[in-house]
């Protein structure tokens, strides 16, 4: 029986199943992946991963700045842990032949990031995270003992009794549903942008693994805080990296005005200085941009409006050395050179700070099931997640996942349960049915794609940059009866062989589930914290809110709301403070 099995491919699973294969040699391990690793996520971040590495830096600086960025909301136990061991991982990268960008005297070389006051962002030019993803993929390569699932997508755990036993998953290239026992389960599938219409996020993240924890009794945490970065390209989503506003580049609005200037992005620079204020937190720049296009400071375009960011003064040089790809998406998909023209931007949606509820170790309260990157919540973004702490909190969280299941297989060896088989055999019967396209009920025959779009546009307009009680009241109704049409979407394709539309009907039950979480965690929450902004509830309120949403499924399969006290080590809670000056 396989020990551990790993359902994600991305840094956050591959860097757990290199820790399973370090901590017990003969322990077997299992990497499941809808994609072929090397097309997860996280090959395209680009701008770097923060760990205290400078002589001028400490890690009480990082935790302080990251505890702050979050708005307190983040577990400062869990933050201490991550900052502590972020450089050891990269360093280890190093070793495993990751090519992190050098200064010219061999050090490895490091970039300012939004809301960090020091220079900590290690970087291989700006394409970080294909570089750490094919080192983290060849460092797989040399253990026998793990066997890969490429292009398997996971429909189900099998829990019995409160422990997890294996995943029920479908070889996509066959239409093959097999069980697969297994004594621990890690998930890393990663965000779920994709519940929103204008995402950075690639088409696969659809937040399967929150729905497989949620529906497996485990509940999810701080789902209604989602990050937008202020920077995407207005038709694609695509992202233009915070490097590019790290190497010296500029927000202007229709007038060629440094806007951020006039806004409040945090002590103590309360007027920002003109070198930081680019580098304040995303969601102060993206509330920022509302406030600009509310005066009437933004320009239209056919695809909404825009700022620009402006790159021209930094010179063809410095571009093609430190953000190259930043030319090369704008180029391809812009049709206009940086170095010469202005970028049109907006903010889109970009990462989830919620996510599966875990310990320090990634343990869910499901016996043998884990969860880490971005699918968990550990939690160290809390309101806000600073960018280049993601990466780094995938390679910290996921070895300690990947350590810690490894320990639990060993003590609990055990014959298989016999809920695997007959889980798994309910749950070929229901896959079998949805692609025969057998249905009935009050949606027979609604479009995957027209309920997708309804979902996403319901929850932009409820659960956007600005939210409001009302609004979000009538979404989350919405939300729970597109859930319910979405059973008996149609599905045409009744073929075996990359039946894609069937994985897109799974698809859109899980952002349903998660986009339900997001609503009722929003509602719940009447105060104003990081990246959740109530125009009905303005202010932060630490007496009522300083604590996690704790969100269950209700036996009826709503999604029902609890508060649990956020974990205070060393720094009480004050005001937001950001920029370098
Ligand atoms: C454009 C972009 C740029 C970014 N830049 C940065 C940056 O510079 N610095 C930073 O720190 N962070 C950055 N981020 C965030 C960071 O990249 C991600 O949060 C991180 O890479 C997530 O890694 P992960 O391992 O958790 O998941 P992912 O890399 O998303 O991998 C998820 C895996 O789960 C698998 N999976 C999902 N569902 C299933 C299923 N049902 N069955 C089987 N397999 C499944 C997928 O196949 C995939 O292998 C960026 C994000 C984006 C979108």
């Amino acid at each position: 029986m396989i020990d551990v099995l790993i359902v994600g491919g991305g840094a956050a699973g591959l860097r757990a199943a290199v820790a399973v294969a370090e901590s017990d040699p003969a322990a077997k391990v299992a990497v499941v992946s809808k994609v072929y690793p090397m097309r997860s996520h996280t090959v395209s971040a680009e701008g770097g991963a923060a760990g205290v590495i400078g002589l001028d830096d400490s890690h009480d600086e990082h935790c302080y700045d990251t505890i702050s960025g979050g708005d307190w909301l983040p577990d400062q136990d869990a933050v201490e842990v991550f900052v502590r061991e972020a450089p050891r991982e990269l360093m280890r990268l190093e070793h495993w032949g990751c090519p992190w960008s050098r200064e010219p005297d061999g050090r490895v070389a490091v970039r300012p990031f939004g809301g960090m006051r020091k220079m900590r962002t290690w970087y291989a030019a700006d394409k970080t995270g294909f570089h750490l993803l094919h080192t983290l993929f060849q460092t797989t390569l040399k253990y026998r003992e793990l066997v890969r699932y490429d292009e398997w997508y996971v429909t189900k755990l099998v829990v019995d009794d409160g422990r997890v036993h294996g995943v029920v998953a479908m070889e996509i290239r066959t239409g093959r549903v097999e069980t697969i026992p297994a004594r621990t389960v890690i998930l890393a599938t990663g965000g779920c942008g994709r519940v929103f219409p204008f995402t950075t996020n690639a088409a696969i993240k659809t937040g399967d693994g929150m729905a497989l924890a949620y529906r497996a009794g485990a509940p999810l945490k701080d789902m209604e805080f989602v990050q937008y970065h202020p920077t995407g390209l207005p038709f694609t989503g695509i992202l233009i990296t915070e490097a590019a506003r790290a190497e010296g580049g500029w927000l202007i609005n229709k007038d060629g005005y440094r806007y951020l200037q006039d806004y409040d992005l945090g002590k103590p620079t309360l007027t920002p200085t003109l070198r930081s204020m680019e580098l304040g937190p995303r969601d102060r720049l993206s509330q920022a941009f509302v406030h600009e296009q509310r005066a009437g400071r933004t320009v239209d375009t056919p695809y909404g409006p825009v700022v620009y960011l402006d790159l021209r003064h930094l010179g063809e040089r410095k571009i093609d050395a430190r953000i190259p790809f930043v030319r090369e998406l704008c180029r391809s998909y812009q049709n206009l050179d940086p170095a010469t023209d202005l970028i049109p931007v907006r903010p889109v949606v970009h990462y989830m700070m919620g996510g599966v509820h875990t310990d320090l170790d990634g343990a869910t309260p499901v016996a043998g099931l884990y969860a880490a990157g971005e699918t968990a919540c550990v939690s160290i973004n809390g309101a806000n997640r600073l960018g280049s702490n993601s990466l780094p909190e995938c390679l910290v969280f996921g070895r300690r996942a990947g350590e810690a299941a490894a320990g639990f297989a060993r003590a609990h060896r055990g014959p298989e349960s016999p809920a695997v088989r007959s889980q798994g055999a309910d749950e070929e019967r229901r896959l079998a049915r949805a692609r025969a396209g057998e249905r009935a009920g009050p949606g027979a025959g609604e479009r995957i794609a027209d309920l997708r779009e309804r979902m996403q546009h319901t929850l932009e307009g409820a659960a956007g940059i600005y939210r409001s009680g009302a609004a979000l009241a009538e979404a989350a109704d919405t939300l729970a009866e597109l859930r319910e049409r979405a059973d008996d979407a149609l599905v045409e394709d009744t073929s075996s062989a990359f039946n894609t539309e069937l994985i897109a009907l799974q698809e859109l039950h899980a952002m349903l589930d998660v986009a339900r979480t997001i609503a009722a965690c929003a509602l719940n929450r009447r105060e104003s914290r990081g990246a959740h902004q109530r125009t009905d509830h303005v202010a932060r309120d630490d007496r009522g809110y300083l604590a996690h949403s704790l969100v269950h499924r209700a036996p009826d399969g709503s999604p029902s709301v609890t508060l649990l006290p956020v974990t205070i080590t060393r720094w009480p809670p004050g005001e937001r403070v950001y920029g370098r000056d």
